[in-house]
């Protein structure tokens, strides 16, 4: 369909560059840029990986000298501080842009409006809020971590209609179809982190990788193991080169000699408290130190039980497959934790969304944590 060329249609080009840089720009931002002149495109640049070019930057030295006068579209509010590289809106200034059009104002405390203000001060025309709400769901794990240092956690589970997630008999393979599963891969591509519990690797040994082939960008596998109970020759362990990429939570009561085992392995242990279960808080903290912005939790159902009761849990994309399992208590269910006495403690999804996938229904929200209403994790 032809569409006008106007503020929209760049904002929404440069929205795409920067969906397309998800998963690579670490605890950086995804940014796009596009710069405009007389009605036409004169530079585009997206942020491809921390320390390297920012959006704005790379647009502005592909448009040369045909950045005065230009406008330029950008996702997210150009930093004003002096980081890894010189600040952006310095950048535009000096170029001569005429206008900037932003999409999100950055909620990271070192930029958060005074980008916007510098750009003002030198006299170019600022707009910003133009599809705010896209390009702050684009950067929600960012958002979060930036603020709190803590990681953005995604829970991820495929169920039955009934919530199971195995059969009684353990068999899971296969709950959800092919393109469902296709897409847990391209999840775990865009998280930094992916994180079981023992349960999980005792039951399925998944190995925990993504299936795209993007080997520098598999995310830091990890492991909730209050004993320590993770096989030697478990796949989710590094494999070769790949030393440390495997984490292990554990708590101080964990046999040491399983430890240096484990370490022997090249798999790392943290101690998250002293037991009997892992402090789930504290091992969310360490996350947050160890530069993880993201986490995607892939169950099973008791760890995801822990986390949601932890208030852990900001997101859940949850797969549910046409089918009945049955098998009681026998058979694993989706969430499970302690619970509630009363409905109105429930904790619900808020700002969901319904999608189909393949056979499978696709269900997203943001869980809402009761006497915590309009939880700042919601997109805004
Ligand atoms: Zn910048």
């Amino acid at each position: 369909m032809l569409q006008p060329l106007q503020d929209e249609t760049y904002m929404r080009l440069a929205l795409q560059m920067a969906q397309s840089a998800q998963g690579q720009t670490g605890v950086n931002p995804v940014v796009g840029c596009v710069l405009v002149k007389d009605g036409r495109i004169v530079g585009m640049g997206a942020h491809l990986r921390r320390g390297e070019g920012h959006a704005e930057v790379l647009a502005l030295q592909m448009a040369g000298a045909e950045a005065a006068g230009a406008t330029a579209y950008v996702t997210l509010e150009p930093c004003s501080h002096y980081g890894r590289t010189p600040p952006c809106s310095d950048r535009l200034i000096r170029s001569g842009v005429r206008r900037v059009v932003v999409a999100s104002v950055d909620p990271n405390p070192l930029v958060a409006g005074s980008g916007i203000a510098r750009l003002k001060c030198s006299g170019v025309r600022v707009d910003a809020g133009l599809l705010a709400e896209e390009a702050n769901a684009m950067n929600e794990a960012f958002n979060k971590f930036i603020v709190t240092r803590l990681p953005f956690v995604t829970m991820k589970n495929a169920s039955t209609l009934d919530g199971k997630i195995a059969a009684r008999t353990g068999d899971s393979k296969w709950i959800t179809g092919a393109p469902a599963r296709e897409l847990v891969h391209t999840m775990r591509h865009r998280h930094a982190a992916i994180m079981v519990g023992i349960g999980t690797v005792l039951a399925d040994d998944p190995e925990l990788t993504t299936r795209l082939a993007v080997p520098a960008l598999h995310p830091l596998r990890v492991v909730v193991d209050s004993q320590l109970r993770t096989p030697l020759s478990a796949r989710v362990l590094p494999a070769g080169q790949d030393e440390g990429s495997t984490l292990i939570l554990t708590t101080a009561g964990a046999p040491a000699s399983r430890r240096e085992a484990l370490e022997a392995q090249g798999a790392k242990v943290l101690t998250c408290g002293s037991g009997p279960h892992v402090d789930l808080p504290l091992a969310m903290r360490l996350l947050g130190e160890m530069e993880v912005p993201s986490v995607l939790l892939e169950g099973g159902g008791r760890l995801s039980g822990a986390m949601l009761e932890n208030r852990l849990v900001d997101k859940a994309v949850l797969f549910f497959a046409p089918k009945w399992i049955g098998g009681g208590a026998q058979a694993p269910d989706n969430v499970s934790f302690g619970g509630f006495g009363r409905m109105s403690e429930a904790i619900r999804l808020a700002g969901m969304t319904v999608q189909t996938v393949g056979d499978d229904v696709c269900l997203t929200g943001y869980p809402q944590y009761a006497e915590e209403e309009a939880s700042s994790c919601l997109p805004e």
